[in-house]
């Protein structure tokens, strides 16, 4: 008797060819008969680990598949929009928290669970499934949203759904935060977020671009305009070198953020030039994670002569370290598509400081690091070895070494939002600030996470902040 998920091998389509020449989306899809042929994979286990443990969202991932299997396309995508409120971003760059904790991932390979969920939401945006909604009811109560980004976005789709009215302000011209102005092209096209806000706006969410609220509009101001606030603001403060690192302040040091987004302006038309170019650049990558990986991609896309990465954690195992066992979401070496269109990856070094010629930066100098680990085998502390600096040519220095919070001026500082220790807003089990009616969703409560991550506690917060209204629409 046939075991689909040990005899049907699971495909990895791949990248396309030339992919680094332009700025479309990287990933080859595979056709509607592979990927109900993938879906067959799924064990229907008793347990489903990947609901449970792996999605934020509690995607009910064994049910979608089984309908792909039986080809009811339909059936799959209503089943993913019960618990997803935007499939076509996450089936393109969410890491796949829930393959991560697939049961057949243990004795196979796992469900290919995004490239399903790709095929049922483009499925289902080809024959008009998405539609705007128009709720049921009025409630008469008004929601302000400031933030765009994936947080922002599912909180106002929830809040509206369930009648309220909602505005959303975002800062920047245009909406969709990281999804617009992080996450390069070639990893989600903005078509794809401009399609999701032409739903939203005309399912009567009002938009509001290019408007700061605690500079543009005072945040007590909002809050006396609306019945609830919910704060969906990122955490745009970049971690920098330190002070000890001479040279940081060279001409071509630039924030990992200012490049990419940068690129992304212009690919879409925002802006006619890049502020930062890397090419013709020897361009040194200063973080190993993911908005690095992206650094590298845009460098290589741009015509750098050269791309280095660098990290100072160790190189993380090929397989999934013991410390993190099945169903937890692995330490493990990750490859991007863009590690493999052309860098270099060095581990375990630190740039010590840069070296600067008539105001710009021409090379960087790096210690390499001797880490000690704790006793289940994971990085814990680390010294440079002494007598083994060397220099790295660098003309672009893009700083991706992480975000260290919230902006604590502008609507946090006016309103008293308390943050917690990493400067991040202190929202208890409600979603709620210690500000009454004020809620909070996504990164600037987590801290720097996931677009899943994010949509899932946009829906959190919408969820409390619908029973706060109702509590007053009571009384
Ligand atoms: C380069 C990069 C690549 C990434 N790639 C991935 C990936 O591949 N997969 C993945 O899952 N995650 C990725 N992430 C992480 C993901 O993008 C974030 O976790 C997610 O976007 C957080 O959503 P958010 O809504 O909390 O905040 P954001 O997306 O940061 O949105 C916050 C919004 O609030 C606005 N805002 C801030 N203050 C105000 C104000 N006072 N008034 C009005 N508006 C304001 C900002 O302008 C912004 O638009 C990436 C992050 C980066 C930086």
């Amino acid at each position: 008797m046939a075991v689909n998920f040990l005899d049907i091998p699971r495909l990895n389509p791949g990248y396309r060819e030339g992919r680094a020449a332009d700025y479309d989306e990287v990933e080859i899809r595979p056709s509607r008969g592979e990927v109900a042929e993938q879906a067959k994979r799924c064990m229907n286990c008793g347990i489903p680990f990947c609901h449970g443990a792996g999605c934020p969202l509690g995607n009910n991932i064994p049910d979608f598949n089984a309908a792909v299997r039986e080809n009811r396309l339909r059936d799959a995508y209503f089943i993913l929009a019960q618990t997803s409120p935007f499939p076509e971003f996450t089936s393109r760059v969410c890491p796949a928290l829930c393959e991560a904790s697939c049961t057949a991932g243990l004795p196979s390979e796992p469900v290919a669970v995004r490239q399903i969920e790709y095929e049922i939401i483009e499925n289902a945006f080809r024959r008009g499934y998405v539609e705007p909604f128009k709720p049921r009811v009025r409630t008469g109560m008004r929601v302000a949203v400031v933030g765009s980004g994936p947080s922002g976005l599912a909180a106002a789709d929830a809040l509206a759904k369930k009648g309220h009215e909602v505005v959303v302000f975002e800062k920047n011209v245009n909406f969709g935060g990281l999804l617009r102005y992080g996450i390069p092209d070639f990893k989600l096209k903005k078509g794809v977020v401009e399609r999701r806000l032409d739903i939203l706006s005309s399912s009567g969410i009002t938009f509001e671009g290019g408007v700061e609220i605690g500079a543009d509009i005072s945040a007590e101001y909002l809050r006396r305009k609306f019945d609830a606030l919910c704060v969906c603001i990122g955490t745009p403060v970049p971690r920098g070198f330190g002070p000890n690192v001479e040279g940081r302040g060279a001409r071509g040091v630039h924030f990992a953020l200012e490049f990419l987004s940068s690129q992304n302006r212009v690919v879409s038309g925002e802006s006619a030039e890049l502020s930062v170019s890397a090419k013709g650049k020897k361009v040194l990558v200063v973080g190993g994670g993911d908005t690095g990986s992206d650094c590298v991609g845009t460098a290589v896309r741009q015509g750098a002569k050269s791309v280095v990465q660098v990290e100072i954690m160790p190189e993380p195992p090929a397989a999934r370290h013991p410390s993190t066992p099945w169903p937890m979401w692995p330490y493990k070496l990750r490859t991007s598509s863009s590690h493999l269109e052309g860098c270099e990856r060095l581990w375990a070094v630190n740039v010590k400081s840069v070296e600067v010629r008539g105001g710009f930066a021409k090379s960087a100098t790096l210690a390499r690091c001797e880490w000690v680990f704790d006793e289940s085998g994971r990085p814990r502390a680390f010294s440079e070895r002494p007598g083994e600096d060397f220099k790295i040519d660098a003309d672009l220095i893009l700083l991706s070494m992480g975000f260290t919070g919230v902006e604590k001026n502008g609507i946090v500082g006016q309103l008293g939002i308390l943050l917690n220790s990493r400067s991040t807003i202190a929202a208890d089990a409600g979603m709620s600030t210690n500000v009454e009616g004020v809620f909070a969703a996504g990164d600037c409560v987590s801290g720097p996470s996931l677009v899943v991550r994010a949509a899932a506690s946009g829906l959190a917060a919408a969820g409390k902040i619908d029973a706060y209204l109702n509590n007053i629409i009571k009384t």
